[in-house]
């Protein structure tokens, strides 16, 4: 089938109406939510792009699965089948529950970290970073250059600067480093995947250095698809081949089961094979989560993961959904709209900062833009930039991100491709009038996690 024909491999069963509110409504909302998308009532909204995260639609078969939940406290059936599929999957000895990703991280990471050690990662995640600062460790990003250019085209904007993770380990000591965290795919650089030569490379310095490397591995099956769609020796192999490799190069992982899993809440710790470290997991994840067979989710939940994770590396599936997402992507490039390029996994990042050249970085252009494309047409998307990124904690200076991008996250089986066709378009509209778009100034900002909750005014 080519791919500009983009059939999913699913029908519809069941509708959630939505609607589009009359213009001069939107802009009162939006001026009532002070400029800030977060603010709104999701009715206010049309098509939601503010995440992939929990925003899945489930399947007949997830659903079934729900009635089959068994809510006892101990020794669930629903775990056991949720263990069984891990070890079928990943080939990973031991599975432990939690109520999302940042749950699995809060559990583990302390066990692994040791205070004023550095942590690497190609790029940590924002919660991911927020608890290995809370267990007293540094994160450092080692990502490749490439990465940057957003409008130049490379496979795998993911990896890890392998020359740049010797230097550093050499540098600061091995003995001062607690752990590697491969991010797949790394989502704060655009959903970008991690190659399977990466890995192994990554692999390969921390054995050589005795170092520990864990995978965040949200979307696995969305970095198993790039891998076998771009990297040479991989075309043949299926998904579940891939992963299997993938997984064999690490020792642990930590997964936020909202993405990949297709489910709307849920995550998971895997462990290979290490039986001790097993043990002082299940001993915390009791007063942290929940009795370890169930970690802080309803037997139900348990098994929509388990059920979400084997359809999530089905090829079809993963075919035309990241297909739907590059079919935007290339539309909005062919129209002069700048993107990271090529398109991540699960979103298309759009250069604000390339698109409203006149608005500068401390008046928040992705923000600007999100706010002119909620007007236009309804849709929420996200700022992913110097609002995103707040002030120096000493100086109070606003920093100035490297990126001003307006992501537009595309939920699992939730839009066809006739609504990202309407986004597109909206763009499209708005691109003509660009120069008539004005900056933001705060008349609210709180200290910390402000893109959450503050207010802001357009600049006359
Ligand atoms: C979403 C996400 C997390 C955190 O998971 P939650 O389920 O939101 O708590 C961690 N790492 C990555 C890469 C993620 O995308």
């Amino acid at each position: 089938m080519p791919n500009n024909l983009n059939v999913p491999p699913y029908k519809i069963k069941m509708v959630e109406p939505i609607n589009l509110i009359p213009k001069e409504e939107r802009f009162s909302a939006l001026k009532e939510a002070g400029y800030n998308l977060f603010a709104l009532k999701s009715d206010q909204v049309f098509i939601d792009l503010l995440t992939d995260s929990g925003t899945n639609a489930m399947s007949d078969n997830q659903w079934a699965g729900i009635m089959t939940g068994d809510e006892s406290y101990a020794g669930s059936r629903n775990f056991y089948n949720l263990e069984a599929t891990v070890k079928d999957i990943f080939d990973y000895e031991f599975t432990v529950p939690t109520h999302q990703g940042r749950g699995a991280e809060r559990v583990l990471f302390p066990l692994l970290i040791k205070e004023g050690n550095y942590v690497i990662s190609n790029m940590h995640f924002d919660t991911t970073k927020a608890h290995v600062e809370l267990a007293g460790g540094n994160t450092k990003n080692i990502l490749i250059k490439d990465a940057l250019k957003v409008d130049e085209y490379h496979p795998f904007k993911g990896n890890f600067d392998i020359k740049s993770l010797k230097k550093f380990i050499k540098d600061k000591g091995p003995e001062n480093i607690s752990m590697i965290i491969i991010t797949i795919t790394c989502n704060s650089a655009g959903g970008q995947p991690v190659s399977m030569q990466n890995i192994s490379k990554v692999s390969k310095i921390a054995k050589d250095n005795n170092l520990l490397v864990i995978m965040d591995a949200a979307r696995f099956a969305e970095n198993a698809f790039f891998i076998k769609s771009r990297e040479s020796g991989y075309s043949e192999k299926t998904i579940k081949e891939i992963v299997k490799e993938m997984f064999s190069y690490v020792d642990i992982f930590t997964m936020s089961a909202k993405k990949d899993a297709i489910v709307n809440i849920g995550g998971l710790i895997g462990i290979k094979s290490d039986q001790k470290l097993y043990n002082k997991i299940r001993s915390r994840v009791v007063p942290l989560e929940g009795f370890p067979t169930y970690g802080g989710l309803a037997g139900r939940d348990m098994e929509a993961v388990a059920r979400g994770l084997k359809e999530g590396i089905r090829l079809s599936y993963l075919k035309h959904r990241v297909n739907q997402i590059n079919l935007l992507g290339e539309k909005l490039k062919n129209n002069k709209i700048p993107i990271q390029y090529p398109p991540g996994g699960h979103a298309v990042f759009i250069d604000a900062k390339k698109l409203l050249p006149h608005i500068p970085y401390n008046q928040f252009p992705a923000q600007a833009l999100a706010n002119e494309l909620y007007k236009e047409g309804g849709i929420r998307g996200v700022e992913i930039g110097s609002l995103l990124l707040g002030r120096d904690p000493k100086t109070k200076k606003q920093l100035k991100s490297p990126f001003e991008f307006l992501r537009l996250t595309i939920p699992r089986r939730v839009y066809t491709d006739s609504h990202l066709n309407y986004v597109a378009e909206s763009l499209i509209k708005i691109k003509d009038r660009t120069e008539e778009i004005k900056g933001l100034q705060f008349t609210y900002e709180p200290e910390i996690l402000r893109h959450f909750t503050a207010r802001f005014k357009p600049i006359d």
